[in-house]
């Protein structure tokens, strides 16, 4: 890594190495230019820094903390420490980039916020975004995750959220990604589309991992405040590679911290019973970027599957593709018997309840200190596990 890697990654077309891009009609290649050219150029505005730097401060509760976990650490050996996003406003690191891509459509003089959501995650801190500063908001949401994700779509409807119903094809995540980009380009004078990771093509990889760094910088300060010393190990989720790229951005030149990004196994190595992109997957193009892709005999997106719906996407962000070439990353895989353990063990040696998204890298994180005793490891804790309490308990029951 280089002194010089945030002006290096991506390229001004929005390349990491081979990976990222923008490979999309170019009606919207037009309009997606616009929206980089413009981030360029509002993104170092005084105005915009300080209005930003206030709103995580004053309403998302920044910076949120950095804690020892004492039991957990005597109990498997290591010295675990978890970076606290579960207590940013609304309970993920989400909010980080949702306000960030709201905050711009405002400087844009955007009237309305597009996007679509799959578990419904996206979609909720979008909406909360969306009503901070008084725009619209429309979700596309398959009618199959309405069903399943009742709740999700009750908070986005009381926010003041519009849900839209896709009713074609599979009636998931696909199918509502289509549906969000064609109301967007019938309306994109005054809406904008915004991103629910460092996926999508170019600015949005860029964007959302920008407006994420937060997290690293904060992390990193307060580890060093704490201990004297950098982490030896940063551990974090992956599904499109939001919330790793925030906290690994911070730790890139650090060349004795290492970086391990953690995908769901799910229930086999089977395809179609996992999201382990990086391990099975090879490069592809999905979404209008390429990265690396679980992909079928015809080389379109596989089914993909996890017991955390916020993981279960087929492809990876760009800029995760590239430091896996690069070995700057390492990347492995966490089934869900042993999320469903580390839930619980965080809840009861704890009292934190994970989201079943980060409890991949607590349990990854909980393997590590036993082959590495006293090494410290920092985990981002992505977010809160309240969303996945009756899931699991219906499925898994409560512990003996
Ligand atoms: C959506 C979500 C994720 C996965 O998204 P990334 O872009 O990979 O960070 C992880 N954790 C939580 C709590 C989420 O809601």
């Amino acid at each position: 890594m280089t002194a010089n890697y945030f002006k290096t990654y991506p390229d001004k077309d929005g390349f990491y190495k081979e990976y990222g891009g923008a490979f999309i009609p170019p009606v919207l290649e037009k309009e997606m230019k616009k929206i980089a050219d413009a981030y360029f150029t509002i993104s170092k505005s005084h105005n915009f820094i300080t209005e930003l730097r206030s709103i995580r401060k004053h309403y998302q509760g920044r910076p949120t903390p950095v804690y020892y976990c004492n039991r957990l650490s005597e109990k498997y050996q290591g010295r675990i420490y978890l970076k606290r996003e579960d207590l940013n406003h609304s309970g993920a690191h989400k909010l980080n980039h949702c306000m960030g891509e709201a905050l711009l459509a405002k400087y844009l003089g955007k009237k309305k916020l597009i996007a679509e959501t799959g578990a419904g995650q996206h979609g909720v801190a979008l909406a909360t975004a969306a009503a901070y500063f008084g725009l619209e908001c429309e979700i596309h949401m398959g009618e199959v995750d309405i069903k399943k994700e009742h709740p999700n779509v009750v908070r986005m409807k009381i926010l003041g959220a519009t849900v839209v119903p896709v009713s074609h094809g599979l009636k998931t995540l696909k199918e509502a990604v289509d549906s969000a980009f064609q109301a967007y380009l019938q309306d994109s004078e005054n809406s904008i589309y915004c991103i629910g990771s460092v996926v999508g093509p170019h600015p949005f990889p860029m964007m959302v991992r920008d407006f994420q760094r937060v997290v690293g910088i904060e992390a990193r300060e307060q580890f060093l405040d704490m201990t004297g010393e950098l982490p030896d190990s940063v551990v974090a989720c992956v599904g499109g590679g939001s919330n790793a790229m925030g906290i690994f951005s911070a730790f890139l030149d650090d060349e004795e911290c290492n970086l391990y990004g953690i995908e769901p196994l799910g229930r086999s190595q089977k395809i179609g019973d996992h999201a382990a992109t990086m391990t099975y997957g090879k490069p592809g193009t999905i979404h209008g970027f390429k990265c690396y892709l679980l992909q079928d005999e015809k080389g379109d997106p596989a089914p993909v599957y996890s017991v955390a719906s916020g993981l279960d996407y087929p492809g990876v962000g760009p800029e995760h593709s590239m430091l896996r070439d690069l070995k700057r990353v390492n990347y492995d895989v966490i089934s869900d018997e042993e999320c469903i353990d580390a839930f619980y063990e965080l809840s009861r040696l704890e009292g934190i309840i994970p989201a079943l998204e980060s409890a991949h890298a607590v349990a990854y994180a909980l393997k590590l200190a036993q082959k590495n005793p006293q090494k410290s490891i920092l985990v981002n804790l992505s977010g809160r596990g309240d969303k996945d309490l009756d899931f699991v308990v219906d499925n898994y029951g409560l512990p003996k």
